[in-house]
């Protein structure tokens, strides 16, 4: 594939997805069996929810709730459900730190004068714990308490290329989700694909990888 190979001008800034891609994955399928039993015990109908990522299903478990049911039903399975996602993940950031690389390719990035960002679904407190001082490497984090949108909605990411100010076509995104590429290609960004997460590379380029890595260690040498 031609695009595949085309190589990346230097950046003024890349933004970092981080379970899966600074950090080793979250047992997203784990959480979902979780998330799945609550609604099932709720009796919210598995067609209003399974084809959706957890935050959404959730929302969208929420809202039938509110229309079959009470608003008040709504709103205590919207809670537990919540409560329960961030349970887990702190749970698991507890257990977790970065990969051996990580703060070693944030300072030569920086070094290098490019702005850094971070765009995670996981909590705002997960990513402290494991990362306590990611203010140190870089200059921009959204995690999921800190915007409406979230990837892969591309306004999740142009809330955090607007703080670094940098243009989305001068900017790369790395991640190991579709949902990143996805999100990175909408903005015209510089798509990069790694594999220490979740994806294999066939995936990440159908979802519009120019770039696929076996993780983000190199990739201050692809610029
Ligand atoms: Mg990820």
């Amino acid at each position: 594939m031609k695009h595949a190979e085309a190589p990346i001008p230097t950046p003024r800034g890349v933004l970092f997805d981080f379970d899966g891609t600074l950090a080793p994955n979250l047992d997203l399928m784990d959480m979902r069996r979780q998330l799945v039993v609550m609604a099932e015990q709720t009796d919210i109908p598995r067609a209003v929810y399974q084809d959706l990522y957890i935050v959404e299903m959730i929302e969208a478990g929420s809202r039938w709730l509110g229309a079959h049911r009470s608003e008040r039903q709504a709103q205590d399975y919207a809670q537990a459900s919540q409560q329960r996602i961030i349970d887990i993940e702190l749970a698991a950031a507890a257990e977790t730190t970065l990969f051996p690389f990580v703060r070693t390719l944030l300072s030569r990035l920086n070094g290098e004068s490019i702005r850094l960002g971070i765009v995670t679904r996981n909590c705002r407190a997960a990513i402290h714990r494991m990362f306590p001082d990611h203010e140190d490497y870089v200059q921009a984090l959204h995690a999921r308490d800190d915007v409406a949108h979230l990837k892969p909605d591309p306004r999740h990411l142009e809330v955090n290329l607007q703080a670094l100010d940098v243009d989305p076509k001068e900017a790369v995104m790395v991640g190991d989700g579709i949902l990143d590429m996805q999100a990175g290609l909408a903005l015209q960004m510089h798509c990069v694909g790694v594999l220490s997460g979740s994806n294999d590379t066939e995936a990440l380029v159908a979802a519009g990888a120019h770039k696929v890595l076996p993780d983000a260690s190199q990739l201050a040498d692809l610029f």
